[in-house]
């Protein structure tokens, strides 16, 4: 391809994403296709000439969207949201056009230092304190992004794994590490993200999941009486994983009551906030942020809820020197003039390069500005939510925080399987469930912002999907929009 097909190509490009992004809510949301489907569409090889350009982008229709679930549309209620917007897919357009591979300062400058201005600009956003700024004259900490939250906490644990051996090793210096590795313990909620199990896994760091109260929330008397036992056990406790916005219910844990255990016992605090962290950009949602003060670790996803398309995930830590002290290695291949005055990411991170990501993060928050942000996240699933609780055949089993409503029917949890089966079968509205304490729950996320008119959307929903039936004969009809 030459520049000047480029240039037209790309044009094209635009309008066909515009149109498909425009229109999304008239496909429906899941495919209705087998796995292998796209096997006998495809040749075995990759083609020995050129394909011409007209051939490959006639098969994006033909191919690829039959098999595509439309993550953008308003009629996805499944997971948590993954937004893209305008301002984002043009951040990235840019940052793969200039592809470079900012693990070093010096391996590009602008990637690096666009990076730490825009996460000093979220932390501020998000009411961080200030030790998570790079550019603050008391903190020692910073922000950088990552690709995924399961990443960040991947980080986080390993930094507490060495900090918390390099403990160790002063009253047992000849103790080899990975034997002192096999007496740590870690602990979150069993409410927590399967991405801490697997954090876990993959340090040998043993992971104790500890029961909530009745608002799923982990509270600091559990914590303190875990770390009592497994002390007593002749474990060394090292590392919490806080939960803010459950991927279950979307519920809490108890930051001011944990973080002082934490504090008090020698633990890393890491906090994934996932999901609910773009929520704090409103201050009438920063109450679960109470004891943030004593946390070493704060994640969360842009990428989610906050309109920057994947991936995005922010990771602050209170203390850089002890992600250098995890990931540095120092060839001589990597090093530089500026070593030393500037920051190289590839210390806080597993991989070497890492993307330009901090573009398109850069234009959503310059495009829609902090108090538009506001507003999109405060268009959340109240209305739903009343429709649900009027209706005396369904229950919410927990609190709405946020924009997830947990829903189920009353009775047997089979009413409620069969619900969901129903409601997904038509490929017009994408649910997933959960359980919680053995029942059986539906999960409903406002996803989209095309979303434009929840009420109207979200009543036509609660028409098909909640009235009429009988509770033995829930035999939905579908036809969703009026
Ligand atoms: C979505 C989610 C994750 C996983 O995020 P990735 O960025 O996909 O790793 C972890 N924790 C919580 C609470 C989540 O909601």
């Amino acid at each position: 391809m030459e520049p000047e097909e480029y240039r037209q190509r790309g044009k094209e490009m635009v309008d066909y994403i515009c149109q498909y992004l425009s229109n999304v809510r008239e496909r429906r949301v899941t495919p209705d296709v087998q796995p292998g489907y796209m096997r006998a569409q495809l040749p075995d090889s990759a083609p020995m000439d050129p394909d011409s350009w007209d051939n490959i982008f006639g098969d994006i229709e033909k191919i690829i969207m039959p098999g595509v679930v439309h993550w953008q549309s308003p009629h996805m209620h499944a997971y948590f949201p993954a937004l893209t917007s305008w301002p984002s897919l043009l951040g990235d357009m840019l940052a793969d056009a200039i592809n470079c591979l900012g693990f070093t300062w010096a391996s590009s400058p602008a990637c690096t230092e666009l990076e730490m201005n825009v996460m000093d600009w979220l932390a501020k956003m998000l009411g961080l304190p200030d030790k998570f700024l790079h550019h603050h004259p008391d903190s020692v900490g910073g922000g950088v992004l990552q690709s995924t939250v399961s990443e960040s906490t991947l980080v986080a644990l390993l930094a507490a794994r060495k900090n918390k051996i390099l403990e160790m090793k002063v009253s047992e210096p000849d103790t080899d590490e990975s034997s002192l590795n096999s007496r740590l313990i870690a602990y979150a909620s069993d409410q927590a993200h399967s991405s801490v199990e697997k954090a876990g896994l993959i340090s040998l760091v043993k992971i104790k999941f500890l029961p909530v109260d009745e608002n799923f929330s982990l509270r600091g008397e559990t914590l303190k009486k875990a770390i009592a036992e497994d002390r007593k056990k002749g474990l060394v406790p090292v590392f919490v994983c806080a939960t803010l916005g459950t991927t279950g219910v979307c519920a809490f844990d108890n930051l001011s009551e944990l973080g002082p255990v934490c504090d008090a016992e020698g633990l890393w605090l890491h906090i994934d906030a996932a999901y609910a962290g773009t929520a704090f950009v409103c201050p009438e949602f920063r109450l679960f942020l109470d004891g943030i003060e004593y946390a070493d670790s704060f994640t969360f996803n842009p990428s989610k809820w906050m309109m920057v398309h994947f991936d995005c995930t922010g990771f602050w830590v209170k203390d850089k020197y002890k992600l250098h002290q995890t990931f540095s290695v120092n060839p001589v291949y990597l090093r530089h003039a500026n070593s030393g005055a500037a920051i190289d990411f590839m210390h806080w991170q597993i991989p070497l390069s890492r993307r330009f990501r901090s573009l398109k993060l850069w234009f959503v928050l310059r495009s829609f500005g902090v108090k538009k942000l506001q507003a999109h996240v405060r268009h959340v699933s109240k209305f739903f939510e009343s429709l649900v609780k009027s209706d005396p055949l369904f229950e919410i089993p927990a609190k709405r925080h946020l924009g997830l409503v947990v829903f189920r029917l009353k009775g047997p949890n089979w009413l409620t399987e069969k619900l969901l089966k129903e409601l997904s079968s038509s490929g017009r509205l994408f649910l997933i469930p959960a359980t919680i304490h053995d029942k059986f729950i539906i999960r409903f996320t406002v996803t989209s912002h095309t979303c434009d008119l929840p009420q109207h959307y979200l009543r036509s929903v609660h028409h098909k999907c909640m009235r009429k039936e009988r509770r033995n004969d829930i035999s939905l009809s579908l036809i969703t929009e009026n």
